[in-house]
């Protein structure tokens, strides 16, 4: 589809190297035009996605080492700063505190904090992160290492309270947001505050649960749909919108 391109969704967090066919997973968002963010868990996982996404027009790899994955990959904190260099995106990144993942927090803290001082040192970075339970903590950091100065944060996912989603904006943070954290109370405070200009389209595929089914990479009408009522909006503007500012930070 040639005609319409400025219509074509934005996916700017999803895990296409973990669902069921990633070669398949990586075509079905190119052949749709969808300007997509591959993030990926461990910087092993990095190279291949890299070499698959280099095959494609609009889909783009980012180096990630996921705090959930942290307590077993630590070790792999030597790869991600030999790749970090030479990659423009970055991410899954973060930080979680939920009870799963709580126990490894400190390591967490060492490292995510560490990789972000590296970015913040790189600079021109488009950053994709993480934040459960931990959205005070995450933007400590942010702060803390400089990244928003020379970089861009995408806060994924972003649950936190009225006053942090303040303290983001003023941060200079985007948000890419999904269809099932919309439906929250959070979710739908958090479209009432952030500008149209900040907000971007996602599916975390394959992680977000929907009632009527999990949502495939590239599928984020029902977000962009959540979106336009609470801008009161139309869908198209919104796409538009969202497309623009995708098409800024992957330079495309
Ligand atoms: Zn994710």
């Amino acid at each position: 589809m040639v005609g319409d391109m400025g219509a074509a969704p934005v996916d700017f967090h999803c895990h296409l190297d973990l669902c069921p066919d990633m070669r398949a997973a990586f075509d079905r968002c190119d052949r749709a035009g969808c300007i997509t963010l591959a993030v990926t868990t461990t910087p092993k996982a990095f190279g291949r996605n890299r070499a698959m996404a280099a095959t494609t027009r609009h889909v783009h790899a980012a180096l990630g080492l996921h705090p959930q994955l942290v307590a077993q990959r630590a070790g792999e904190f030597a790869l991600f700063e030999e790749a970090a260099p030479s990659a423009r995106f970055i991410g899954e990144l973060g930080l979680d505190a939920g009870r799963r993942f709580y126990p490894s927090f400190e390591l967490q803290v060492q490292v995510f904090e560490r990789a972000m001082a590296m970015c913040a040192r790189l600079g021109d970075k488009v950053i994709s992160l993480h934040s459960v339970r931990t959205a005070k903590q995450v933007l400590d950091v942010i702060e803390r290492t400089g990244a928003h100065r020379t970089c861009t944060p995408v806060l994924h996912w972003f649950t936190g309270s009225g006053p942090e989603v303040r303290r983001a904006i003023d941060l200079g943070c985007y948000f890419s947001v999904n269809e099932q954290m919309l439906k929250s109370p959070r979710g739908r405070s958090l479209l009432e505050a952030v500008p149209l200009a900040r907000l971007l389209t996602e599916t975390d595929a394959p992680f977000q649960s929907e009632t009527d089914g999990p949502r495939a990479p590239g599928d984020v009408d029902g977000a962009v749909r959540l979106i336009a009522e609470s801008h009161r909006k139309r869908v198209e503007e919104i796409r538009t919108s969202v497309r623009a500012t995708a098409r800024a930070l992957v330079e495309e």
